[in-house]
C-alpha cells in the first residue's frame, strides 16, 4: 500500500474515532443527567455562599490575601475566574456552561417546573432585551463597583438570581425563559458561542426516517431542534444527543457558523449590541478608570460647577446601592463621579459604536448596498470577544499583582490576543465580502478596508490602557 493511501487512511481513522469519541461524550450528557444535576446544585450552594456570606462581612484589611480571607476569595473566584474565562469558553465549548453549570439558569429551571406556567408575554420576545439589559448591568455595576465590594456584588447578581427565579416561576413549564429572553449574558454568550468548535449537529434526513413518534426532547432553551443549524441558543446540555439518530456532538470549523450566515440570517439586534456593547459600552466600562481623558472631563465639570455655585452635585451623599460609597476605605463617588461614569462610557459606546457603524454603512455603498450590512458586522465578532475578555482579565490581573505574582509575560499576551482577533476579524470579513462574488474585486478590498479601518478604534483603545497611559 502507497505512503499517501496508507496516511489517508490513517486520517479517516482518526477522525472516526474522533466523531465517536465525541458523540459518546454527547450521550453520556445524556445518560447521566443526575451527574449534571449534582454538579448545577453544587455549584448554586457554591455560588450562593459566595455571594451572600461575604456581603455580611468586613471589608478586607490592606494585607488580606485572597486564600485567607472569603471576601477576596469570593471576589477572585466571581471576577478573576468566573467571568472572563466563561467567556472564553464560550468560544470554546460553546453555552456548556449556560447548559451545566449555570446556577442561574438551574434555579430559573426548577421554579418554571414548580411555578405557574404562564405564556411567554408578547413583550418579553422583543430583539432589543439582550441589548438593553446588557448595557444597564454593565453601566450600573460600575455606578456601584460590583468588581470590589461584596455588598455591591449581591445586589447586581444577586438581583439578577432573583429575577432569573421569578421569571421561571411566572412562565414556562420546566424551561428556561429567562435565559431565552432576559438574561444580561445571554445575546453576549449567543454571539460568542458561535465560533465555538464543538456543536450539536442535527442529520434532518436521519431526523425524517426515525419513527414518527418518538418522545419530545425536554429542551429547557425551547428550540426548535429538527431546524437547529447554529449554537447561538443551544445551551449544550446534552439532552438531545442520539435523539431519533439525528443529533450528535460534533467537531467544525470555528468559522463556519458566521461564514454560513446569509443577508437576512443575521438579527439586527444582534449586531448592535456587539458595536455598541461588546465594542461600545463594555470597553468603555473597562477603560474609565485608566483613563486620564475621564480625570480631565471630571475636572473639567468640577470646574464649571464651582464656577456656577452648583455645590450639589459634589456632595457624596448617595446610597451604596445607587453609587459606591465606602468610608471604611475611602471609596466614595460624589453625584459627579457618577455622571462622568455615565457620560464617559456613553461617549465611548457612541464614538467606538458610531464610528463601527459609519464604517459599515460606507463599506455596504462600496458594495451596492442601499440597506446597512448588518451581516457583515459579525465578522468583528473575535474582535468583540477578545476585547471583552482581555477587559475582564484585567480584574484578574489586578488580583495577581496584588498577590505579588510576577506578570511579566503580560503585555506579551495582551498583544497576541489583540493580533488574534485584529487578524482573525480581518480574515472572517474578507471571506464574508467574497461571498459577494458579483462585486469587483477592488471594491471588496475598499469595503473590507472601510470595515477594517472602523475595527482599528478599537485594538488603539487598548494599546492606549495597556501601553501608553
Ligand atoms: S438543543 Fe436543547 S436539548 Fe439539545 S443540547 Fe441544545 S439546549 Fe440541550
Amino acid at each position: 500500500m502507497s505512503e499517501t493511501v496508507q496516511t489517508g487512511l490513517f486520517r479517516q481513522r482518526l477522525s472516526i474515532s474522533k466523531k465517536t469519541l465525541l458523540q459518546s461524550l454527547g450521550d453520556a450528557m445524556r445518560h447521566h443527567r443526575g451527574l449534571i444535576q449534582s454538579i448545577q446544585w453544587t455549584v448554586v450552594i457554591f455560588y450562593l455562599s459566595l455571594l451572600i456570606w461575604p456581603a455580611f462581612m468586613p471589608l478586607p484589611a490592606a494585607y488580606a490575601h485572597f486564600y485567607d480571607n472569603l471576601v477576596l476569595f469570593a471576589q477572585f473566584v466571581f471576577w478573576g475566574l468566573w467571568w472572563p474565562f466563561v467567556m472564553l469558553s464560550m468560544m470554546l465549548i460553546g453555552r456548556v456552561w449556560c447548559g451545566v453549570f449555570c446556577p442561574e439558569g438551574s434555579l430559573s429551571e426548577l421554579a418554571s417546573r414548580h411555578g405557574l406556567g404562564r405564556a411567554i408575554p408578547r413583550w418579553m420576545r422583543w430583539g432589543g432585551w439582550p441589548f438593553v439589559t446588557f448595557s444597564a448591568t454593565t453601566i450600573y455595576g460600575q455606578l456601584v463597583s460590583v468588581y470590589e465590594y461584596p455588598k455591591a456584588a449581591l445586589l447586581v447578581l444577586g438581583g439578577s438570581t432573583i429575577a432569573a427565579v421569578g421569571v421561571g416561576f411566572l412562565y414556562g413549564r420546566g424551561k428556561r425563559v429567562w435565559c431565552m429572553y432576559l438574561c444580561p449574558a445571554n445575546g453576549v454568550f449567543g454571539l460568542l458561542s458561535r465560533f465555538a468548535p464543538l456543536h450539536f449537529r442535527v442529520d434532518t434526513d436521519m431526523w425524517a426516517k426515525a419513527p414518527r413518534r418518538t418522545p419530545a426532547v425536554d429542551c429547557a432553551p425551547l428550540i426548535n431542534i429538527r431546524a437547529m443549524t447554529g449554537n447561538s441558543a443551544c445551551h449544550m446540555c446534552g439532552r438531545c444527543s442520539g435523539h431519533r439518530n439525528a443529533v450528535v456532538l460534533a467537531a467544525r470549523s470555528p468559522n463556519r457558523e458566521i461564514l454560513s450566515l446569509r443577508d437576512g440570517d443575521d438579527s439586527r439586534w444582534g449586531a448592535i449590541l456587539l458595536i455598541f456593547g461588546l465594542l461600545g459600552i463594555a470597553t468603555g466600562a473597562f477603560q474609565w478608570s485608566a483613563s486620564p481623558w475621564f480625570i480631565n472631563l471630571k475636572q473639567y465639570l468640577a470646574g464649571w460647577l464651582i464656577d456656577h455655585h452648583l455645590f450639589a452635585l459634589l456632595r457624596d451623599n448617595a446610597p451604596w446601592w445607587l453609587l459606591t460609597h465606602y468610608p471604611e476605605t475611602n471609596d466614595i463617588f460624589t453625584w459627579l463621579d457618577g455622571i462622568s461614569i455615565l457620560i464617559y462610557i456613553g461617549a465611548t459606546a457612541l464614538i467606538f459604536g458610531g464610528w463601527i457603524l459609519l464604517m459599515l454603512r460606507l463599506a455596504g455603498r462600496i458594495l451596492g448596498r442601499s440597506a446597512m450590512p448588518w451581516r457583515l458586522a459579525y465578522g468583528l465578532t473575535p474582535l468583540a470577544g477578545i476585547s471583552v475578555f482581555l477587559g475582564l482579565f484585567s480584574l484578574t490581573v489586578g488580583m495577581l499583582k496584588a498577590e505579588r505574582v510576577d506578570i511579566g509575560w503580560l503585555p506579551g499576551l495582551r498583544a497576541i490576543l489583540l493580533m488574534l482577533g485584529l487578524l482573525w476579524s480581518a480574515w472572517l470579513v474578507r471571506r464574508m465580502i467574497i461571498a459577494c462574488n458579483s462585486i469587483p474585486p477592488w471594491r471588496q478590498w475598499a469595503a473590507w478596508s472601510a470595515i477594517m479601518t472602523g475595527a482599528c478604534i478599537i485594538v488603539a483603545s487598548w494599546v492606549l490602557v495597556f501601553y501608553i497611559w
